[in-house]
């Protein structure tokens, strides 16, 4: 309450003269913009203009993003905004509250910050169950939900340290398709438990399958954050370590800091249950979250994750390069391993060596590839 308390405060000081701030739910916030034009912005095409409204919502949300503090703890919200232009006075108010909240559905749908609304969305309700009632037959056939695999090597020597799975649905009339189309429904539904069960189920199998060829390299999976609020997960990863005869040890679970600040207890006592398993933890997209070095001293990991974007953008900007170099040192101090996400180029991979980055991920090493290539790249 007092967190929501604050943003409806903020949002109010952000607002400009004209523009009228209403709480119109729990969490949930409208913000009527005045036309556009009014604001010396060039008038959009018929149906109002979609760009400067946009603009005006993302430069919000930055603003709302910023780190404020409750009862001594600084914590961030995560904003979802949806945005609908119309000309004045054209529909009722509770239409454009209606079409504003099927907007921020979708957005979430797609895992997005800021979403539109078009006319066609008016069917995305029915679309969010068909996904669920699709994904549902998914799991009932077992050649729909599959893993790619990429391993992470060792920069100088290119030699395999890790195996990163990655989902796949292979839908039978969309092709194939990425996470991003389809796990912000799974992990908001009930279907979340089954989908984990089966992305872990193939991973410890494909795991089996390199050791069976004598390379002994942990398999990482990719936790989604809801999964570290359910005080059931580490028992189910347990389980399915015990299904496949495998050793904590050669599981590693992708984390990402991204964990509701409300449920933070249960999250450390899931934690902690799986660290005592023996299960490794790693930080995934370290250096994207607010506190990231907040959660290397809170959360016990083995490794980090220097996130894509600063491997990206070290070759022209000094600031990611120093990043870069920071999680490098974190890691040396902590005894921690460090990998480095999305190396493309050999330029990066020299960088990184120069930053004395021990291993790496990305496709100037290898792309993400189906299960049944895996263990030929592996011994190559
Ligand atoms: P992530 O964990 O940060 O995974 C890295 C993403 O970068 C993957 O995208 C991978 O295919 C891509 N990638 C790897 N090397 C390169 C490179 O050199 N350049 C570029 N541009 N990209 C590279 P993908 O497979 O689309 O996965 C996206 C995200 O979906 C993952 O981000 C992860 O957060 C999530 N995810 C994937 N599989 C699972 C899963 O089984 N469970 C859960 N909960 N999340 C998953
Ligand atoms: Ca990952
Ligand atoms: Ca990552
Ligand atoms: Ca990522």
């Amino acid at each position: 309450d007092e967190v929501l308390r604050l943003v409806a405060e903020r949002l109010t000081e952000l607002a400009r003269p004209l523009e009228l701030v209403a709480r119109t739910g729990d969490d949930e916030f409208a913000l009527l913009l005045p036309a556009m034009a009014a604001l010396g912005e060039p008038a959009g095409r018929v149906g109002g203009s979609m760009p400067p409204a946009l603009r005006r919502a993302r430069e919000l949300v930055e603003q709302l993003r910023l780190p404020m503090e409750v009862a001594g703890v600084r914590l961030a919200v995560e904003v979802t905004v949806g945005v609908v232009a119309e000309q004045p006075g054209r529909i009722e108010v509770s239409e454009l509250l209606r079409r504003a909240s099927l907007a921020v559905g979708r957005a979430k749908e797609l895992g997005l910050t800021v979403g539109t609304y078009d006319s066609s969305q008016d069917a995305s309700s029915t679309d969010h169950l068909a996904l669920l009632a699709e994904l549902q037959d998914a799991f009932a056939a077992d050649d729909q939900i599959v893993l790619h695999l990429q391993p992470a090597v060792d920069l100088v020597t290119a030699a395999p340290t890790g195996v990163e799975a990655l989902v796949r649905w292979r839908h039978p009339r969309r092709g194939q398709l990425s996470p991003g189309a389809f796990l912000p429904a799974v992990e908001r539904s009930e279907l979340l438990i089954p989908f984990t069960r089966r992305v872990l189920d193939l991973a410890l199998a494909a795991a089996a399958d390199w050791t069976a060829n004598g390379i002994n390299i942990p398999v990482s999976v990719n936790v989604s954050a809801r999964s570290l609020t359910d005080p059931t997960f580490p028992a189910q990863v347990t389980e399915a370590l015990r299904r496949h005869r495998t050793p904590a040890s050669r599981l590693v679970l992708e984390i990402t800091e991204s964990v509701a600040v409300s449920e933070q207890e249960v999250v450390d006592e899931v934690l902690a249950r799986l660290r005592s398993s023996g299960v490794q933890m790693s930080l995934d997209d370290f250096g994207t979250g607010f506190s990231s070095l907040a959660s290397v001293t809170r959360i016990p990991v083995d490794e980090i994750k220097i996130d894509r974007s600063f491997v990206d953008e070290m070759i022209d900007k000094p600031a990611a390069g120093a990043v870069v170099r920071g999680a490098v040192e974190l890691g040396a101090r902590l005894g921690v391993r460090v990998v480095a996400e999305g190396i493309e180029t050999i330029e990066q991979r020299a960088a990184l060596i120069e930053l004395g980055c021990p291993t790496a991920q990305g496709y100037h090493f290898c792309k993400p590839m189906p299960a049944d290539k895996i263990v030929q790249a592996l011994t190559q």
